[in-house]
């Protein structure tokens, strides 16, 4: 099913700092301040969160605590709480915790997936088969969604084909997935590309055409989004204060801005459920967690505009 976005919605941003974020900055954020982080994101209006990923521990230390974070968000009402799953193992610890849906990596370039994964592009579709079957069995609300990563290039193999995108996509949709979003892991984006990317994407799959997920590697997450909103996407992954990259592409830094990206769609009196000034304070814990930390977000360092509302009365 694709994600349900509440009625006065015009879009819904999905916050994957806790996620995307957490796991590429070398410190580890105490599990206390995780759950202070999290409570502040919610108090803004963010309707879906990327708590973590259920990996191995000794693999990404940040995430050892990912079952208590769980927890944690699980009790705060309103929001859907997902978790990244690399392999069926995660995906049965994810389902065993109770969160709301799964997000699965699958390389879109073939050098990204054996070098993330060490599995095939075609290994990882089995994969996420598994993963389905075992979720048709145990928990068959919960949605599946992928994350393709390096759709849009790879800095290992370069440029990614449309048409492997594409190829991958239906794919992903005849083994049962329920969405695929498209990622720029890398950094390596243009308005041109994602635009035509994603109209293709939903020629190919319709509805399960998913989330953009867009890194700020080059300036151009803002520009990113705005193209892939105008070719009808209206779920878009993003990081309080940009935080994220990607440890497998190296040189990729730095998600799309949740506050830059939140303050874009509000100025344009596209609604996003998520109220600005209290979307800055998370901040706060944020940096309390992880003292020393570089951070982004130009909206939130300029305040907002005079007399500015969020809405349609700034169109
Ligand atoms: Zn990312």
């Amino acid at each position: 099913m694709a994600t349900v976005i509440p009625p006065p919605l015009g879009v819904l941003i999905s916050e994957v700092g806790p996620r995307d974020g957490l796991q590429s900055v070398a410190a580890t954020m105490a599990t206390a301040h995780k759950l202070r982080w999290l409570d502040a994101l919610h108090a803004s209006g963010i309707r879906e969160v990327e708590v973590g990923s259920f990996v191995p521990p000794k693999l990404l230390p940040q995430m050892a605590d990912v079952a208590e974070v769980v927890r944690h968000a699980l009790a705060l009402p309103g929001w859907t709480v997902m978790a990244l799953v690399p392999n069926l193992r995660g995906a049965e610890a994810a389902l065993a915790a109770g969160v709301h849906k799964l997000t699965i990596p699958v390389s879109a370039s073939a050098a990204h997936s054996l070098a993330n994964v060490r599995k095939t592009r075609e290994e990882m579709v089995a994969e996420v088969a598994r993963i389905v079957a075992l979720r048709n069995a145990t928990a068959p609300a919960v949605p599946i969604e992928v994350g393709m990563s390096t759709a849009f290039g790879c800095t290992l193999q370069g440029a990614v084909a449309d048409a492997e995108v594409l190829w991958l996509a239906s794919e992903l949709v005849r083994v049962g997935v329920d969405e695929v979003g498209l990622s720029d892991t890398t950094g390596m984006a243009n308005p041109a590309q994602v635009r035509r990317l994603f109209l293709a994407l939903r020629a190919e799959i319709g509805s399960k055409a998913g989330a953009a997920h867009m890194h700020n590697t080059r300036g151009l997450g803002l520009a990113n989004c705005l193209a892939a909103y105008e070719a009808g996407v209206r779920t878009f992954d993003a990081s309080l204060g940009g935080l994220g990259g990607c440890p497998y592409a190296p040189g990729a830094s730095g998600n799309v801005v949740t506050e830059d990206l939140v303050f874009m769609f509000e100025a344009m009196g596209i609604a996003t459920g998520i109220d600005l000034a209290t979307l800055f304070q998370a901040r706060a814990p944020l940096l309390a967690g992880l003292p020393g930390e570089a951070i982004y977000g130009m909206t939130p360092e300029a305040g907002l505009p005079k007399n500015f509302t969020q809405g349609s009365q700034n169109v």
